[in-house]
């Protein structure tokens, strides 16, 4: 079986990104591939739905603006370059899949919480992400490890 080649690391940039960022670290460096890392923000007019009487284009810029700094300070720890890093707008499981296609990724990692009950029947982004994957997808498990 072929090593992978390019591997794409979705993070929320929340403190869980860390340990899903070594596993995919770990396969890197076992198999040389390149390692991408994207970031996907949600607009504001999805989450809130079209309706909402205010203008949010300064609240949205803002957000963009926190999001590109944290993405640089997480790829510099981790030592992703520049060009190998992604911040687009939209739904998190559409755009994850969409850039992993677009950049030729062979590997999609993702944080999983092994949610349960209602949760589980909510869907998360791993599930989101998994259907429909244009290639492999690992999905660490992340959070409290020990909830069965
Ligand atoms: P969730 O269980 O839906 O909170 O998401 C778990 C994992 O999905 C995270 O560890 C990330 O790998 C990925 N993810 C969630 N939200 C985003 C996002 N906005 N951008 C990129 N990846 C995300």
């Amino acid at each position: 079986m072929n090593a992978y080649r390019r591997i794409m690391l979705a993070v929320d940039l929340t403190e869980e990104s860390r340990p899903v960022a070594d596993r995919a670290l770990a396969i890197m460096k076992s198999t040389a591939a390149e390692l991408h890392v994207v970031h996907v923000i949600e607009p504001l007019s999805l989450a809130y739905g079209g309706d909402v009487p205010m203008d949010l284009s300064a609240i949205q810029e803002q957000i963009h603006e926190q999001a590109k700094s944290h993405l640089a300070e997480f790829c510099d720890s981790i030592g992703v370059p520049e060009d190998h890093r992604h911040l687009i707008f939209g739904r998190p499981e559409n755009e994850i899949q969409r850039t992993a296609e677009a950049n030729g990724a062979d590997l999609i990692v993702v944080g999983s919480h092994g949610r349960h009950g209602l949760a589980l029947l909510l869907g998360s982004t791993a599930n989101g992400v998994l259907h429909g994957a244009p290639c492999d997808v690992l999905a660490v498990r992340v959070g409290n490890t020990t909830e069965k």
